[in-house]
């Protein structure tokens, strides 16, 4: 049996490990526990914007940013997982630091060339609505990265050459914070062109 597939029982029995102690001590806990993704996730992603709209340059300041999201990430999981088992090796470590390392450097490459063909596109066609308050843009961002992310992701279990570059995605048999790069490179960079589209 893979940890993909717990029954209702092993679910509930593994969270109220996750979530343990009882009264002001367990609410605490659960406080915890639901606000960590959205502070990790929002924190870092308010800080690349803050650090990129005073001045600083995207190296070292994106990367430096988005590794501290990921090792905090890392120490959480040490802290409070989900399922104990996904904190040992199964085998997969060193498959998945491959993965990352590659398909981060895809993924920075492939963004670096979709942003230099869009330099060749005329100011004229350009679409992206500069004039609108920063608010406004980077809400019109998040709803365009998100949808293009879901499309591809949707189009990848429906399509059948697309599934197989998609299907190394979900060979995982555990999770933690290491393995979300787990994919091909070209699924890789299939994700990386929908934000830069935009641009
Ligand atoms: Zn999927």
């Amino acid at each position: 049996m893979t940890p993909y597939q717990l029954t209702e029982d092993e679910l509930r029995q593994e969270q109220r490990k996750v979530r343990r102690g009882s009264g002001a001590a367990a609410a605490v806990c659960a406080v915890v526990y639901g606000l960590a993704y959205p502070l990790v996730f929002g924190g870092s992603t308010l800080a690349i914007v803050y650090k990129l709209y005073a001045g600083m340059s995207y190296w070292p300041v994106v990367p430096a940013i988005s590794l501290a999201g990921v090792l905090a990430v890392a120490v959480l999981e040490r802290g409070r997982p989900f399922r104990a088992a996904w904190l040992t090796d199964h085998g997969d470590t060193n498959t998945d630091i491959a993965h990352t390392v590659v398909n981060l450097a895809v993924i920075q490459l492939t963004a670096v060339w979709i942003a230099r063909l869009g330099d060749f596109v005329p100011p004229q066609w350009r679409l992206f609505p500069v004039q609108w308050p920063l608010w406004s843009q980077l809400l019109l961002v998040a709803a365009v990265f998100d949808l293009g992310l879901y499309a591809v992701h949707r189009l990848s279990h429906a399509v059948s050459w697309l599934w197989r570059l998609h299907a190394p995605h979900h060979s995982a048999e555990r999770l933690y914070w290491l393995n979300g790069e787990r994919r091909h490179p070209l699924h890789a960079a299939l994700m990386v062109e929908k934000y830069d589209l935009l641009s």
